[in-house]
């Protein structure tokens, strides 16, 4: 039996939360590799010091090492520190060398923003050998999780990762040894590609996929995924159970849970995933896996994305041009921009996006040949509210039910996507009203 156990920043965030994960690893039976992300706090340090010019690399690597050092010098014994220092100096003097590399290499940021979980990942192995836990602290590299894709938006190779982990990992499991593995990162021609900000949990979901493990943990500072936000709804309650495909929705369309990319290594290997708190281990979280259990509630879970802007296109006749509906995808895409939601008519296309993307996405849709183009409005600050519920698609009446209930709070929709999954209903309105909707919704039609 081999679980993969994921801990994130608040988790490893200190000499106490350190402690606390180790217990937690301890007691786990079975064959455990840990996954962990940088310290709270440090990924962002280190995304402003390459984001500052004629960065000053001493005082960076000083702040850096002062934090580690800290907690270190809480949490060891005076034996375990020694052996500790030797590992740290070499990934500190490497960290130096790293910053005084080509800030114009195409990876140097993903080189740098990766330098935490190296430190985490180390602190955490040697607090469980000083509880007397054979523990070895492996990177991506020489854990060989391997990345594909372009800078700070790399995705795991899970072929050539599962090759590389069953060499130098499995074997370790064979002699019970706790690997402890950094998250955030893999390597593509030998150097360090990130998964975008967040993607330990994705890293561990790698890891899983590629050990055939029998369950993903991710352990992370809240109880699990919510019938609500419960900043907006005060009696929002954790859901005990969801579908892999419920779960990923509610990931990517606004629940901070998890990053939603963390489904599918797992969900193509029908190894199931819980969700857990580290700060409360005997809350039993969400397992999202395989089955279904039928719920009473019309509804599992409403999430919301805010700060999003629908942006239309119009082009005569575009529906009779696929090849102008491509165009447009295109070029909106050439700059990794995400597009949540897409919508069409006779003559017009409307994306939904970031509001921080628009100008960007006006200054590429110009780039095509003005006679193409007729007109682009933009409405901003609207949120995408997305629903999600046991085969909502297959209920009669569900989308009237929903819209109702969205009228009886007076709220206009501004946008509608249904179909597109057979768990949700998503559409959009003004930001101003989210609120009220969610409210409504939750009241209505969550129940146990
Ligand atoms: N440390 C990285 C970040 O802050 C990765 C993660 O935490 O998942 O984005
Ligand atoms: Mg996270």
């Amino acid at each position: 039996m081999i679980t993969v156990m994921k801990f994130g920043g608040t988790s490893v965030g200190s000499a106490e939360a350190i402690e606390r994960v180790a217990n937690i690893i301890i007691n786990t039976e079975g064959d455990k590799v840990v996954v962990a992300s940088a310290m709270s706090g440090i990924t962002n340090f280190l995304v402003s010091a390459v984001d500052t010019p004629n960065m000053d690399i001493d005082s960076i690597v000083e702040q850096f090492a002062n934090k580690h050092l800290m907690a270190a010098e809480q949490m060891f014994d005076e034996k375990t520190m020694m052996e500790f220092r030797k590992d740290f100096d070499v990934r500190l003097s490497a960290f130096r060398k790293a910053l005084e590399g080509d800030p114009n290499d195409a990876y140097y940021k993903d080189l740098i923003t990766s330098q935490g979980e190296r430190f985490s990942t180390l602190m955490l192995s040697h607090y469980l050998r000083m509880l007397g836990h054979d523990s070895v602290a492996l990177t991506a590299e020489t854990a060989g999780i391997a990345a594909v894709g372009l800078p700070l938006s790399g995705s795991a190779d899970l072929t050539a990762t599962a090759n590389g982990m069953t060499i130098k990992v499995r074997p370790l499991l064979f002699q019970g040894i706790i690997p402890v593995i950094t998250g955030f990162y893999g390597i593509k021609d030998g150097v360090p590609l990130t998964f975008g900000r967040g993607g330990s949990d994705y890293s561990a979901a790698v890891v899983a996929n590629a050990l055939d493990a029998n369950m993903l943990e991710i352990w992370t500072d809240v109880d699990g995924f919510m019938t609500a936000d419960p900043r907006i709804i005060k009696d929002a309650i954790k859901i005990d159970e969801m579908t892999f495909g419920e779960a990923a929705e509610l990931a990517y369309f606004g629940a901070k849970v998890l990053h939603p990319r963390t489904i599918e290594p797992v969900r193509i290997k029908h190894i199931p995933l819980k969700v857990r708190n580290s700060f409360r281990p005997e809350e039993p979280g969400t397992l999202i896996h395989n089955l279904r259990k039928k719920g009473n509630g019309l509804l599992k879970s409403v999430a919301t994305k805010n700060d999003l802007a629908i942006i239309t296109i119009s082009s005569a006749e575009i529906a009779y041009r696929p090849e102008m509906v491509a165009a447009i995808i295109k070029k909106v895409s050439e700059d990794n921009i995400i597009i949540y939601s897409i919508s069409t008519s006779l003559s017009t296309v409307a994306i939904l996006v970031s509001n921080t993307d628009v100008s960007n996405i006006i200054r590429r849709l110009n780039e095509l040949s003005s006679g193409d183009i007729e007109r682009i409005d933009v409405k901003n600050s609207v949120s995408l509210i997305c629903c999600v519920g046991d085969d909502l698609l297959s209920k009669c009446g569900v989308t009237g039910d929903i819209f109702t209930a969205v009228k009886e709070a007076g709220v206009n929709v501004e946008m509608i996507s249904e179909g597109a999954s057979e768990v949700s209903l998503n559409f959009v309105v003004p930001m101003s009203m989210v609120m009220d909707v969610v409210a409504v919704l939750h009241a209505k039609y969550i129940g146990e």
